[in-house]
C-alpha cells in the first residue's frame, strides 16, 4: 500500500513541467486563450509588463486589433524585448490580429502600426473585405486528424510566406479558394482565425507541444 501510494502520488515538483504560457494582456481576447492554455495542461500567465514577459517560456498573442496592440506593445514598452526574445526563438502563437503583430511585413495597416517579424510572411489586414467581414468554415489543417472550425472575425491571411514557413491551412472553396490562413515557422504559429473561441483545443494543444518541444 505504502508503495502503491508512492507511485500514484504526484511527483514533487509536477506543476513546475506545465509550461508557462504568456498571453499578452493588452488587449483582445485574453481570457479565452486563457482558458484553452488551462485546458491543456499549461499555466498561463498574463503578459503586460516585462518581467512577466521575461517569467515565461512562450507567449501568445491574441486576437483582438492589431494597431492597439501595437501601440499599447510601444506605451508598455515591451516591443523591443518581444523581438529580442523571438529572435532569441522563444515559441509564440498568435491569431488574428496576433498573426497580423507577428508578420515580417503587414499590408493595409497604419503607417506607424509595429511588428514582430516572428514569421517570414506578408499579412493583409482585414483581407476578407467588407461582405464576409465574418464567416465560418471547416479547414484541414497539417497535423490534425480531422478538420477544424475555424471562426474568422475580419481576419487577416498570409499574402506571401517566406521558403522557411510551412503553410498549415489554407481555405477550401469559395471567393478566397486557397489563401493562407495558418502558417508555422519554426516554434512560431500563427492563424488567421480563433481557435480560442471554439472550445475545439487541438491547435493549443498543438502550441503546447512546440512549446515542450523547444
Ligand atoms: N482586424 C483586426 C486587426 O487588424 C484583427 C481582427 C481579430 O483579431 N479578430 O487587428
Amino acid at each position: 500500500m505504502v508503495q502503491e501510494s508512492v507511485i500514484t502520488a504526484p511527483a514533487p515538483g509536477a506543476a513546475a513541467t506545465a509550461p508557462r504560457i504568456g498571453v499578452l494582456a493588452l488587449q483582445g481576447d485574453v481570457r479565452e486563450h486563457f482558458a484553452a492554455l488551462e485546458h491543456c495542461g499549461a499555466e498561463p500567465v498574463g503578459v503586460r509588463r516585462l518581467a512577466e514577459l521575461e517569467s515565461v517560456d512562450a507567449l501568445v498573442l491574441p486576437g483582438g486589433e492589431s494597431t492597439a496592440i501595437s501601440k499599447l506593445l510601444e506605451v508598455f514598452e515591451l516591443l523591443e524585448p518581444l523581438r529580442a526574445r523571438l529572435r532569441a526563438g522563444m515559441p509564440a502563437f498568435g491569431s488574428c490580429a496576433g498573426m497580423i503583430l507577428l508578420a515580417s511585413e503587414v499590408l493595409d495597416t497604419r503607417p506607424d502600426a509595429q511588428h514582430l517579424s516572428g514569421i517570414d510572411m506578408t499579412v493583409r489586414r482585414n483581407a476578407f473585405g467588407r461582405q464576409v467581414d465574418s464567416f465560418e468554415t471547416d479547414l484541414d489543417f497539417t497535423g490534425l486528424d480531422d478538420p477544424i472550425r475555424a471562426v474568422f472575425i475580419r481576419a487577416p491571411w498570409a499574402e506571401r510566406t517566406g521558403p522557411g514557413v510551412e503553410v498549415l491551412a489554407t481555405v477550401p472553396s469559395g471567393p478566397f479558394a486557397g489563401r493562407v490562413v495558418a502558417a508555422r515557422q519554426g516554434a512560431v504559429l500563427a492563424t488567421s482565425f480563433h481557435p480560442e473561441v471554439t472550445g475545439d483545443l487541438r491547435v493549443h494543444e498543438l502550441f503546447v507541444d512546440m512549446v515542450r518541444a523547444a
